[in-house]
């Protein structure tokens, strides 16, 4: 999609984030293009490769609303981090909330709060993203708090069976227990690339050689 961006896009946007996934197949001519679209129209590109990911959902519900709730409470995504999305015309207060729905014999828009142009839509929203929880989708879904593994590309047929492990065996124990009451801990799968600021391309080049 980044090649498809439009210049439009590029002006209206501060930094834009690429994460390249090992088995994606992503191009460097890609990345670099996406390098030059940004010296251009002012957006800093970055850059953070994904050698490991966290278990996320699981087609089978936790089994006690305690483990829903601790893992609502600890989730980084929708609490801390502001991962609210959109999709179509409704906005989401995390990723997950979109697919779990779909994955359990809901509607895509189930969690979502759909976009009209009323007088009342800010106030709305900001009750809506202010919510109590947890949502539904909790029950199925760990959050920040799964159980870390080293990337490995799935085909498409096999992504459900890779679902089918009960909520309690993909929980982070030790991580949940510490993002209960720790704010700031960082998403450690993603692995930003190292930046020279203040380097010419061709010195950075040749000290990026005696690294
Ligand atoms: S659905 Fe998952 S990501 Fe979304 S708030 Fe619940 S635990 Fe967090």
């Amino acid at each position: 999609m980044i090649d498809r961006l439009p210049d439009d896009g590029w002006r209206a946007l501060d930094i834009l984030e690429i994460s390249v996934y090992q088995n994606a197949g992503l191009s460097k001519d890609i990345i670099n293009a996406a390098r030059r679209k940004g010296d251009k129209f002012g957006t800093e590109v970055q850059i953070s490769s994904y050698p490991k990911f966290r278990h996320t959902f699981s087609l089978h519900k936790a089994q006690t609303t305690e483990l829903v709730e601790d893992i609502w409470t600890a989730c980084k995504m929708a609490n801390v981090w502001g991962c609210h999305c959109v999709r179509g015309d409704h906005i989401f207060r995390c990723p997950q909330s979109i697919y779990v729905p779909q994955l359990t014999g809901g509607n895509m828009t189930d969690e979502g709060f759909a976009i009209a142009s009323t007088p009342d839509v800010r106030d709305r929203l900001l009750a809506f993203l202010n919510g109590s929880g947890p949502l539904h989708s909790c029950a199925n879904c760990v959050g920040s708090c799964g159980k870390q593994f080293n990337q490995t590309g799935l085909p498409r047929k096999s992504w459900k069976d890779d679902l089918q492990a009960p909520m309690e065996d993909i929980v982070d124990y030790a991580l949940l227990a510490r993002s209960k009451t720790e704010m700031q801990l960082i998403d450690d799968c993603r692995t930003p690339e190292r930046k020279m600021r203040g380097l010419s391309a061709t010195i950075a080049r040749n000290f990026k050689k005696l690294l």
